[in-house]
């Protein structure tokens, strides 16, 4: 089943925010991946062809249980499912070229999720990383975010009613960097396990 919606948060470690020249921003960045962005593991991310410089991001999602808006943050526990490995692949030509993030960040198997969701789990130290091709590019941990999962909810539920299967990842560290068709891009997450996709030229 795909979610109803994806909601991101960018810039949400400082050292990935410096490493692109931005600051951390004063409230949450928050934008939409689209449904149809979503692919499992084992499935690959095909390489859209208006853009020269796919990258990956990994980030930890976490997976909404219950229908819910305006979530006090002691409730927060109660909405969420469990947890999985995501990765933002981001067009960061595009993103850095058209202002709005729509086709940068949505394009069609833009969001590698899984591999399965963990229920059992408490996100507030994890160590997140990336590899391509087995080599390590990203090696951060979540109590690294600038807002926890907590912050997160209540902050997008503010705004927003979230249903049961939604996502909504969490930002990622530093390292980002390019893809090429024919890598293999593995996002792992302590306690959780390891997403692994190949890059396509799309077909
Ligand atoms: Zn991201």
């Amino acid at each position: 089943m795909l979610p109803n919606k994806i909601v991101a948060v960018g810039r949400n470690y400082a050292d990935h925010a410096a490493e692109l020249g931005n600051q951390v921003p004063e409230v949450p960045l928050t934008f939409f991946k689209p449904s149809t962005s979503v692919i499992g593991p084992t499935e690959n991310i095909a390489y859209p062809p208006f853009s020269s410089d796919v990258q990956y991001e990994a980030e930890l999602a976490v997976v909404i249980g219950r229908m819910c808006r305006d979530v006090p943050r002691e409730r927060v526990p109660e909405v969420i499912f469990g947890y999985t490995c995501a990765n933002d692949v981001t067009a960061r030509d595009v993103q850095q070229r058209e202002g709005q993030w729509a086709r940068a960040k949505g394009f069609d198997t833009s969001c590698p999720l899984g591999p399965w969701i963990e229920t059992d789990l408490d996100p507030a130290d994890l160590a997140v990383t990336c590899t391509v091709n087995g080599e390590l590019r990203q090696a951060g941990r979540t109590s690294q975010m600038v807002r926890s999962v907590a912050d997160l909810i209540v902050h997008i539920t503010e705004a927003m009613t979230l249903l049961p299967g939604d996502v909504v990842l969490t930002g990622t560290p530093a390292g980002v960097g390019p893809l090429a068709v024919g890598d293999e891009v593995a996002v792992s997450i302590e306690g959780i396990g390891t997403l692994s996709n190949r890059v396509v030229k799309r077909g």
